[in-house]
C-alpha cells in the first residue's frame, strides 16, 4: 500500500524517505552521484520546518558554494514558501563562520567590524613580516609561507597548537615564529584571512564553553552537503557544534572527493561514524540523473581506484546513447568539433529535439583549455558563460600580457602603461606613477612621454629613476624587435625579459601554475593571427561581447566547479596524459594524486543526464611546445560496452591550410604524425577512437613598427626664478624642451620637469 504523507515526500524512494524522516540523531548519507543526496538534504530541511521541529533560524545548513546555497534556498522556498527567508545560517563554511565570528570577535582579540583579507593583502602582510624578520623574501617567498599557513589553518592548528616538526624547512626553522608574528599583525590590523574564519571559531568554541553552549541551543539541526570535501578544521567545527544535539546530517560521496589538494579529508567520513556513535547510515543506490550507459561508464572508470568504500549504482533509464569518445588532430580541431555539435544540438534533428544552450556544458580540467572554446564561440556567435571564474581574456595574467603588447604597439596607451609599469614589481611605486600621470596631464602628453622626460631629471629618487629608465629601455628594445620577430615569439620574450614569468615560477601556489599555463596558451593562440595588430583587434572584439548574465548560454567551467551540477549534454575535452590526469598528479609518487584525478573524471561523466562526449587530441601546445599527446589512461579504463567511437570525426580533421602554425624560429613545429604513431594512439585506434587527419603548416611573418616621439617646448627661459615642491626656490640655468636645469638655493643643480615648477 502507498504510504501517504505531505506532498514534498511523494516521489522519494524508501531509502531517501528514511533519510528525510530520521530527523533525530546523527545521519550519514553515503551515496554515489545523482542518487538524490542534495534532494534528500533539501527535503529534510523542508520536513523539519513543515513539522514545526525547528524555526528556520535554528537550522545550520552548509553547502559547498554560495551558488549551491542560493539554489537550496530557492528550492525550499518552493516547498515551504516565504518562511525560508528566515534561514539565516544557510551558507558555505566560510560565510557561516564569519557570522559567528562577527558576534564574538572580541574573544580572539578582534573587533566585530574586522576585515577579511584577500590573498593579495595576505601576501603583502606576510612580506612585511618577512622583512621585519630579515628573511630573504626571494628565497623564502611570501606565497610559500601563505601556503603553509593555509595548510596549518585547514588542519585547525593555531601557532600554539602547531606540531613541533611543522614549518621546519621554511627560513631555517623560522616557520612557526613567522606564523605567530603574522597572526599578531593580523590582530593589530583588526583583520583575518580566510583560514582564520574557521580557526577563530574553533578557538572560541574550545576556550569559551558558554559561547559554545549558546550555539548548541541555537542550532537544533545541522545539515551538510558535499561532506566528502570537508577539511579537518571544518570537521572539528561540525563536531563541536553537533556534540550536544547530535542532530547532524551529512551527505556525501567518497568517490567525489576532489579537494584533497586543499586539505579535504575523505577520512572524515570514517570519523563521522566513530565520533557520532549510533549514526544512521543510509545508502542510496538508485541514480535518477543519468542513462545507464553514462552511469556504467562512470562506474567502470572509478572502479580502477583502490581506496574506495565501494558502492553499487543502478538506474531505470535504460538505453540512451553510449558515451562518445573520439580523438582529433589538435586543440583547434577539438573546439571546432564541439562548437559544431553544439550548433547541431541547438537546431535539433528528426530524431532529436532541439536543446537550449544552457543545457550544454563543457567541463575542462584546466582553465587554459577554455581559450580555444571561447574564441570559437565568439567567432560563431554562440553565447557562453564561464562559471566560477573570469573568462580567459579577463584573467589578470592575460590582461597583463596584453598590456605589454599594447604598449609595444602603441606607446600612447596610458592604461596599459599604468597596468604594467610595476607588474611584476620593479620598484616603481604608486607615488611615482601618480607623479608621472600628473606630469602627463599637465603637459598634455602620454605617460610614456612624460616618463621619458622624467628619467632625465632628478624628480625621482635615483633607484626609482633607474628602474623606470630600464623599463623604458626594455619597451623600446621590444618595439624594435617587433619589426622582425613573430608576435608570438615576441610575447614569449617579453614575458621572460620583463621578469613576469619568473615571478610566477617563484610562486609556489597552485594558481601560479595555472597562470603560467594560461600564458603559454595565450602565446600559442597568437599563431592564428597574421600580425600583432590583428591579434589585439581580435582580443578587443572578444572582450566586447555582451558581458551581462546570459539566460541561455553554453556553460564552460572546470571539473571542480561542476560538482553537484547536472546538464543534459556534457562535453569532456582534453582527456590526454599530462592534461587529464594532470602532469602534477602523474609526477607525484604513489597513486594518491591519480586517484583524485580519476574521481574528477567520475564527477565529470556523472554530470551528464543524457549525453556525455569525451575527446582527446594528438597534438597540443603544452608549455609553449608542440607535443604529441597520448590519450588519457582514463580513456582506456572506460568499459568498452558503454562507449562508442564517433563515426563523424574524419570530417573535422581540417583540410590543408586549416591548421595555422607560426614560423620555425622557435619550437613551435608540431610533431606531425608522431602522435598518431604512438602506442597510446594505436591502442585508441584499435578501439576506434581516432578520426582526423593532419592539416598543413602555414608560416606567418610578424610585423612591427617604430613610433617616434617628441617633447613640447617650455614656457620658461634662462634666468627665471622658480619654485619646486621638493627642491624649493632656484633660478633657471638652462632649458631643453620641457626640461629645465635649475640652480636651487638649497638643493643645488637639478634637472626638473617644467610643469613641476612655478614662477617664483
Ligand atoms: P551529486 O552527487 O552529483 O551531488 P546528488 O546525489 O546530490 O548528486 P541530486 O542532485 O540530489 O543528486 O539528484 C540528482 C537528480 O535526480 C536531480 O535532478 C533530482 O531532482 C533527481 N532525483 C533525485 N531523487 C529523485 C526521486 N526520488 N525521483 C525523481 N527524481 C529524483
Ligand atoms: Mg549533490
Amino acid at each position: 500500500a502507498r504510504v501517504h504523507g505531505p506532498d514534498y515526500l511523494a516521489g522519494l524512494n524508501t531509502e531517501q524517505r528514511a533519510a528525510v524522516e530520521a530527523t533525530e540523531g546523527p545521519v550519514l548519507v553515503l551515496a554515489g552521484a545523482g542518487t538524490g543526496k542534495t534532494r534528500v538534504l533539501t527535503t529534510r530541511l523542508a520536513h523539519i520546518l513543515a513539522t514545526g521541529r525547528a524555526k528556520p533560524w535554528e537550522l545550520l545548513v552548509v553547502t559547498f558554494t554560495n551558488k549551491a546555497a542560493r539554489e537550496m534556498r530557492e528550492r525550499i522556498t518552493a516547498i515551504i514558501g516565504p518562511q525560508a527567508e528566515g534561514l539565516r545560517w544557510l551558507g558555505t563554511f566560510h560565510s557561516v563562520a564569519a557570522q559567528v565570528l562577527r558576534r564574538h570577535a572580541e574573544l580572539v582579540g578582534l573587533k566585530s567590524n574586522f576585515t577579511i583579507l584577500d590573498t593579495d593583502d595576505q601576501e603583502r602582510l606576510i612580506k612585511q613580516v618577512l622583512e621585519v624578520e630579515n628573511v630573504d623574501a626571494k628565497r623564502w617567498t611570501p606565497k610559500t609561507l601563505a601556503g603553509l599557513i593555509d595548510h596549518w589553518k585547514n588542519r585547525g592548528w593555531t601557532p600554539d597548537r602547531l606540531p613541533a616538526n611543522e614549518g621546519r624547512e621554511f627560513a631555517a626553522g623560522k616557520g612557526q615564529a613567522l606564523y605567530r608574528l603574522y597572526q599578531e599583525r593580523l590582530r593589530v590590523l583588526n583583520a583575518c584571512d580566510f583560514g582564520d574564519l574557521l580557526l577563530h571559531n574553533l578557538t572560541i568554541f574550545m576556550s569559551q564553553p558558554e559561547v559554545l553552549a549558546e550555539f548548541h541551543r541555537r542550532f537544533r539541526y545541522i545539515l551538510v552537503d558535499e561532506y566528502q570535501d570537508t577539511n579537518v578544521a571544518q570537521y572539528l567545527w561540525l563536531r563541536l557544534l553537533g556534540q550536544a544535539s547530535q542532530n547532524v546530517c551529512c551527505v556525501g560521496d567518497d568517490d567525489q572527493s576532489i579537494y584533497g589538494w586543499r586539505g579535504a579529508e575523505v577520512d572524515n567520513i570514517l570519523r563521522f561514524e566513530r565520533d557520532f556513535p549510533g549514526a544512521t547510515v543510509v545508502r542510496l543506490e538508485r541514480n535518477y540523473r543519468s542513462t545507464s550507459h553514462i552511469l556504467a561508464a562512470a562506474s567502470g572508470l572509478i572502479s580502477a581506484n583502490k581506496g574506495r568504500l565501494g558502492k553499487t549504482l543502478w538506474t531505470e533509464q535504460n538505453g540512451g546513447e553510449k558515451v562518445i569518445v573520439r580523438g582529433v588532430w589538435d586543440g583547434e580541431a577539438e573546439s571546432r568539433l564541439i562548437a559544431d555539435e553544439i550548433e547541431r544540438a541547438k537546431k535539433g534533428s528528426t530524431d532529436k529535439d532541439p536543446r537550449k544552450y544552457r543545457d550544454m556544458a563543457i567541463l575542462v580540467r584546466a582553465s587554459f583549455q577554455m581559450r580555444a572554446f571561447e574564441e570559437r564561440f565568439v567567432l560563431l556567435s554562440i553565447p557562453y558563460t564561464v562559471v566560477g571564474g573570469p573568462r580567459f581574456f579577463e584573467r589578470a595574467e592575460i590582461r597583463d600580457a596584453h598590456a605589454y603588447l599594447r604598449l609595444i604597439q602603441s606607446p600612447d596607451d596610458d592604461l596599459a602603461f599604468e597596468r604594467i609599469v610595476n607588474t611584476p614589481k620593479r620598484g616603481i611605486g604608486d607615488t611615482t606613477v601618480q607623479k608621472l600621470l600628473q606630469i602627463a596631464r599637465l603637459s598634455g602628453v602620454p605617460v610614456m612621454t612624460a616618463a621619458r622626460e622624467v628619467v632625465l631629471t632628478d624628480e625621482l629618487a635615483a633607484r626609482t629613476r633607474t628602474a623606470l629608465a630600464n623599463f623604458i629601455r626594455d619597451l623600446d628594445r621590444w618595439r624594435g624587435q617587433a619589426e622582425t620577430l613573430h608576435h608570438a615569439r615576441l610575447t614569449e620574450q617579453v614575458l621572460e625579459e620583463s621578469g613576469y614569468t619568473d615571478a610566477l615560477r617563484l610562486d609556489k601556489t597552485p594558481t601560479a601554475q595555472t597562470r603560467l599555463e594560461n600564458l603559454k596558451e595565450l602565446v600559442q593562440s597568437m599563431g592564428n593571427f597574421d600580425t600583432l595588430q590583428a591579434y589585439l583587434e581580435h582580443v578587443s572584439l572578444v572582450m566586447d561581447m555582451d558581458r551581462g548574465p546570459q539566460a541561455d548560454a553554453v556553460q564552460i567551467m572546470t571539473l571542480h566547479a561542476a560538482k553537484g551540477l547536472e546538464f543534459p549534454l556534457v562535453f569532456l575535452p582534453g582527456w590526454e596524459e599530462g592534461v587529464f590526469p594532470s602532469q602534477r598528479s602523474m609526477d607525484e609518487s604513489g597513486e594518491k594524486g591519480l586517484e583524485e584525478e580519476r574521481r574528477l573524471g567520475y564527477v565529470g561523466i556523472t554530470r551528464a543526464r543524457e549525453e556525455a562526449r569525451i575527446s582527446f587530441v594528438a597534438n597540443r601546445m603544452v608549455y609553449g611546445r608542440w607535443t604529441s599527446q597520448l590519450p588519457s589512461r582514463f580513456v582506456d579504463e572506460l568499459p568498452l560496452a558503454n562507449v562508442e567511437a564517433s563515426s563523424e570525426t574524419g570530417y573535422y580533421g581540417g583540410g590543408p591550410g586549416m591548421q595555422q602554425q607560426h614560423g620555425s624560429s622557435w619550437d613551435a613545429t608540431p610533431a606531425f604524425g608522431s602522435g598518431y604513431d604512438s602506442p597510446g594512439w594505436q591502442r585508441a585506434q584499435a578501439r576506434g577512437y581516432q578520426g582526423s587527419h593532419p592539416g598543413r603548416q602555414q608560416v606567418i611573418q610578424g610585423e612591427g613598427r617604430l613610433v617616434a616621439e617628441s617633447s613640447a617646448a617650455s614656457d620658461f627661459k634662462r634666468g627665471d626664478r622658480v619654485f619646486h615642491q621638493k627642491f624649493g626656490y632656484g633660478q633657471v640655468k638652462g632649458v631643453d624642451g620641457n626640461k629645465l636645469t635649475v640652480a636651487f638655493e638649497k638643493a643645488g643643480d637639478k634637472k626638473v620637469i617644467d610643469s613641476f615648477v612655478e614662477k617664483g
